[in-house]
């Protein structure tokens, strides 16, 4: 290598392609590594990102650079860091990873100072400025763990359990003030669904309104932009955000705080497929940070590594203010009949003297629409969807079937398309059916719903959220995302219409699942001084998870439910893959994933064990004939070394698509 070697850049593109590339710099060009520029790439030019610089002869012919698009980085040097160990351990490519950590103005190649087309809409109610609450001894001996972590500038993970309403939000608060006041910056990852304006407002309250940042999925491309700016230009000190707000461009990472860990939505359904939490932890790391997980029902890896030494265990055991825990009561509903069936006696009861006191209730289904099954009463044949095999909800809304995996509508049929008969029956039930009942059983209600139907306009969950605080609607009814994050003093009432819809998922951790969910629904009954009560209507009354909800005890359930981990081989104990192969034929499909599953079992190391291939659990959707495999190993290392030399030496066939998910939810 001498002087006369040309500069050159390694450039990582966002498609899936692993490795990176190098092209040209014209004389006295140096673009720092995280500044983007325009390549060629076979035949097309694409937007990529400068991850170094080389002079290092490269084995294939390099071509000249098209042009550079930053004189500053997009991306700070901890974030291009991040970014390539979670490439690394989700199997993505740097660049995808890289690329989905940008607004979609600078993915697409505008320049970073772009002036946004729209303002901000300045907030109606700018909020009051509130002070630091006295903490409670539980919060300050929280506090003051972490904040020694943060003085010190000390990479630790914190896992905070704090049961509902214990006042985990205070000591966030205060955690950031402290980041704050050294100058530093915070981001603090929410699940969407909770990123409520109460949410945003009280951040607001205490940092003001300029400082604060808000990421989300749901907002305008232009005012993500707005903020993004903020953030890098020093502006904004404080994040709030869903998933993709880990990547915000903060210039001194001082803390990540992650709330609701346990969250499946901080997991991403398309590559890169990572996981929040892990992005969080990875990126402190880089930088230097803590990490703040906090949760009333913490994630078994989570809970597992707290107890390993992994992270540290801090405890909220108690409600501020020590209001009890909401009662819960369990409804047995193997002996309900007829319309019984969607309202015990014991429910009804409850509604009514809830109503009567002048408070307000949620009801809580994890299923949409009217009615689930569709079914001839002459032939039995169920209404499934033409694209996938999957059946069909009624929508009582909007007058149609639903297929939920793929969104497709379908017309109400009258009758069988199998048999013609004219007896189509309509079973099972979803949200819009609770809602309709309840309108006929307590017709001077105020009754509203929420759910993804009910919010498709914009701001449409904040103004349901607004007016139940306001108290202008008595019952709400809704899915999970009724379930998070609500703090309403005159909510007494939390009714599970049935408990069981989680728990008969094909999925090893229903049994969590459903614990969390009960938990947090139940979490919004009796937070502050009028007493709550929780309702849950199950046919499995007995279930561990069921009772564990009921009593409030995370940690039974936990010790109970790691056991089963261990010993059929699951996560926290062992690595997941699945592997899913995915291709318009049948045939196609199921021969790829028979080779696929010979050449892993050829070359994978001992201690991976393979499972499958088998049709995926929807095995058919949007056309595609899916088959899984998974993967396991003692440890996710040996999986990340396998699969990556794997994935290099082989390609699926044409036709055929495989999509790889580390550690699956
Ligand atoms: P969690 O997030 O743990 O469910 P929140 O943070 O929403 O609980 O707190 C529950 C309620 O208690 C909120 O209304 C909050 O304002 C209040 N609160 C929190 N900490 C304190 C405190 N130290 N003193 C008085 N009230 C508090
Ligand atoms: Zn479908």
């Amino acid at each position: 290598m001498g002087k006369a070697d040309p500069l050159l850049a390694e450039v990582a593109v966002p498609l899936p392609i692993r490795g990176t590339f190098h092209y040209q710099l014209p004389k006295g060009m140096a673009p720092a590594p995280g500044c983007r520029v325009r390549v060629p790439f076979h035949r097309r030019q694409l937007v990529g990102m400068v991850v170094g610089l080389t002079r290092d002869p490269q084995p294939f012919k390099t071509k000249p650079i098209d042009g550079v698009l930053d004189s500053e980085p997009v991306l700070t040097p901890d974030l291009l860091e991040a970014a390539r160990g979670l490439a690394r351990r989700t199997q993505a490519a740097w660049g995808e990873v890289l690329f989905s950590a940008l607004p979609g103005y600078l993915r697409r190649g505008k320049p970073a100072d772009t002036a946004p087309r729209s303002r901000i809409p300045e907030s109606e109610e700018q909020p009051d400025r509130t002070t630091p609450l006295t903490l409670t001894a539980a919060q300050q001996r929280a506090f003051e763990t972490i904040r020694e972590a943060i003085r010190a500038e000390r990479h630790q993970v914190f896992l905070l359990h704090g049961v509902t309403g214990s006042g985990k939000t205070e000591v966030y608060l205060q955690a950031i003030q402290e980041v704050f006041a050294a100058g530093k910056d915070s981001i603090l990852l929410v699940p969407e669904i909770s990123l409520t304006p109460q949410t945003i407002e009280r951040f607001r309250g205490r940092f003001g309104h300029e400082a604060v940042a808000v990421l989300h999925s749901r907002m305008l491309e232009s005012h993500r932009l707005m903020h993004w700016q903020r953030i890098r230009s020093g502006q904004a000190r404080v994040v709030i955000g869903a998933r993709s707000a880990v990547f915000a461009p903060v210039r001194r990472l001082g803390l990540i705080v992650v709330d609701e860990e346990h969250e499946p939505s901080y997991k991403q359904a398309d590559a890169p497929r990572y996981h929040a939490r892990q992005a969080a932890i990875l990126r402190a790391g880089q930088a230097g940070a803590p990490v703040l997980l906090g949760s009333a029902t913490p994630a078994l890896e989570s809970y597992n590594d707290a107890l390993r030494g992994r992270a540290t265990l801090l405890e909220l055991p108690e409600r501020i203010d020590r209001i009890p825990m909401p009662e819960v009561t369990i409804v047995d509903m193997r002996r309900q009949t007829g319309r019984r069936r969607l309202f015990s006696e014991r429910l009804t009861e409850a509604i009514k003297q809830t109503l009567k006191k002048g408070e307000q209730g949620i009801l809580f289904l994890n299923r949409r629409g009217f009615a689930t099954v569709i079914q001839c009463g002459r032939c039995g044949q169920t209404a499934v969807c033409p694209a996938c095999d999957h059946a069909l909800t009624y929508h009582s809304g909007r007058q149609k079937l639903v297929c939920h995996p793929c969104h497709r509508l379908e017309p109400v049929p009258t009758l069988c398309p199998k048999c013609r008969g004219d007896y189509v029956r309509f079973r099972g039930m979803g949200t819009e059916r609770v809602e309709s009942e309840l309108i006929r059983l307590f017709p001077g209600a105020r009754i509203s719903r929420m759910d993804t139907d009910a919010t498709q306009a914009r701001a449409s969950h904040d103004r349901i959220l607004k007016a139940f605080g306001r108290h202008e609607i008595d019952l709400l009814v809704g899915t999970q995302m009724i379930a998070k994050g609500l703090d309403f003093p005159r909510v007494t009432l939390v009714g599970v219409i049935n408990a069981d819809t989680a728990l008969n998922l094909p999925d090893f951790r229903s049994a969590e699942r459903t614990f969390q969910l009960l938990t947090q629904v139940g979490g919004r009954a009796g937070r502050a001084q009028l007493p709550g009560q929780v309702v849950i209507q199950t046919h499995t009354p007995h279930h561990p998870a069921i009772l564990a909800a009921q009593a409030h005890d995370f940690k039974t359930f936990y010790l109970k439910e790691i056991v089963v981990r261990k010993e059929v081989g699951l996560p926290p104990f062992t690595a997941l893959v699945h592997w899913t192969v995915k291709s318009l034929s049948a045939t196609k499909a199921e021969a790829q994933a028979q080779t696929l599953a010979e050449q892993l079992r050829e070359t994978m190391p001992e201690t991976v064990r393979l499972l499958g291939p088998a049709p995926a659990p929807i095995p058919r959707l949007r056309r595609q004939s899916l088959w899984q495999i998974a993967l396991t190993a003692p440890k996710p290392e040996i999986l990340e070394a396998f699969l990556s030399g794997f994935l290099e030496k082989h390609r699926p066939t044409k036709g055929v698509r495989w999509i790889v998910d580390v550690d699956p939810l």
